[in-house]
């Protein structure tokens, strides 16, 4: 089993489901992405012919179940990633790439928490940027 595969079963254990074949390969194949993926590429990375419907139906459950959460929407895309980067209510950062389309996971980058007005609570804060990743800002300098 590949050192992935390990963290996906060990992800499955802990968020209480039992890791079942098409479970681990599901949440391997986000977890070998590094950064959030559309149902249909999920399932292109997963790589089998596995039927889709039994696919969206396991994708929905890992995201019931806390393991996976919608990440980010991108041109009307629902982008899903496993949630072991964030807590329960603050996600990290993603920064979308005008250039070369890349969708950047901040997770080293701790956002600040917005102070809501009273009788607010909150369930999640998700931050989304835009702009010129580190790779494409560079690029341009030299141009
Ligand atoms: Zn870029
Ligand atoms: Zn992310």
């Amino acid at each position: 089993m590949t050192t992935i595969a390990a963290k996906a079963v060990e992800m499955l254990k802990q968020g209480g489901v039992r890791p079942t074949r098409v479970r681990v390969s599901m949440l391997e194949a986000m977890l070998e992405a590094g950064e959030p993926l559309g149902r249909e590429q999920i399932a292109q990375r997963m790589g089998e012919n596995a039927n889709k419907v039994t696919l969206y139906r396991t994708l929905h459950s890992l995201v019931e179940t806390g393991i996976v959460h919608a990440a980010l929407i991108r041109e009307r895309v629902q982008l899903y990633e496993p949630s072991h980067h964030c807590s329960k209510h603050l996600c990290h950062p993603h920064f979308v790439c005008t250039a070369c389309h890349k969708t950047i996971c901040l997770t080293e980058v701790t956002p600040p928490t917005v102070d809501l007005p009273a009788g607010f609570r909150l369930e999640r804060q998700q931050l989304q940027m835009e702009g010129l990743c580190s790779t494409c800002a560079m690029a341009e300098h030299e141009t």
